[in-house]
């Protein structure tokens, strides 16, 4: 069953089966829906950085804020560089990049805490969200995985850094894979899966070849699956979703679809407080 619900009065997606277990968990991922951007942005654009009206952004971030339960002051982001590194956020931090660029937490594609009252963030138009909770520790994280992300193992930086900062358990660990470009609709070439064979001796079983010679259709959410169950994770505990944010352009973004002019989505977690 699809774990990302949609929410037809929030245009958002929900984890609910994670909401339901641990109360005061928020989770899930925003839609193009509900917003004030237009043109290509139209209309929910989660994002500073592609050349939407800064102010059109910041009322369509605040939406979702409130909608979650979250003031605004407690919106976090990260400077996503499409690498591994991934940055812990405490109270200090609350709030980094929620008004501004200049702000953000810097070259981070994943981000996480143990804190209450922090809502983490961030973008995607294609790549694949990775969502983290360990119910023993209360931690949570997101991670921004497109093909760089992923070949260089983001999900499993993420759950080091969760081991060593809070003790957990990967085994115990619930991840949630979000709506991404799929299989369907992405089509890699030889420089791509040079990188993906050297992050997988299981490749051929997350990359087919495609009409087209030297190209290969790419799933990058199984590809992610395979290195967080590699990394620990057991396969139970992995919640993936079947949207294709390029089949579904009507509810996504989508970098590929759109030609690379478009607006971003946002996945969100944290623990009202
Ligand atoms: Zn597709």
């Amino acid at each position: 069953m699809e774990p990302f619900l949609l929410n037809e009065e929030t245009n958002t997606l929900q984890l609910e089966k994670w909401e339901a277990a641990y109360p005061g968990l928020v989770a899930g991922f925003t839609t193009r829906w509900g917003g004030t951007s237009q043109d290509s942005f139209d209309s929910c654009n989660m994002g500073l950085h592609v050349g939407d009206v800064d102010e059109h952004v910041i009322q369509n971030r605040r939406r979702i804020a409130d909608i979650q339960g979250f003031p605004f002051e407690s919106w976090t982001c990260a400077d996503q560089v499409h690498g591994n590194a991934v940055a812990k956020v405490t109270a200090g931090h609350k709030g980094a990049g929620r008004n501004d660029l200049k702000s953000v937490i810097k070259e981070s594609d994943g981000l996480y805490t143990n804190e209450k009252g922090i809502f983490l963030t961030s973008f995607y138009a294609d790549c694949v969200p990775l969502l983290f909770v360990d119910p023993h520790s209360k931690a949570v994280g997101v991670a921004h995985a497109g093909w760089k992300g992923s070949v260089s193992n983001i999900g499993k930086s993420m759950i080091t850094a969760l081991t060593g900062e809070y003790g957990t358990n990967p085994g115990q660990l619930l991840v949630a894979i979000g709506p991404s470009i799929g299989v369907c609709c992405y089509e890699v070439d030889e420089r791509v899966m040079a990188e993906v064979r050297k992050a997988t001796d299981d490749w051929e079983q997350v990359a087919t070849p495609s009409e087209q010679s030297d190209r290969y259709m790419l799933d990058l959410r199984l590809l992610n699956e395979r290195l967080l169950i590699d990394a620990g994770v057991d396969p139970a505990h992995i919640s993936m979703t079947s949207y294709c944010t390029s089949c579904r352009n009507d509810i996504f973004f989508s970098h590929r679809s759109e030609n690379g002019k478009t607006g971003r989505m946002a996945s969100f977690i944290g623990w009202r407080e």
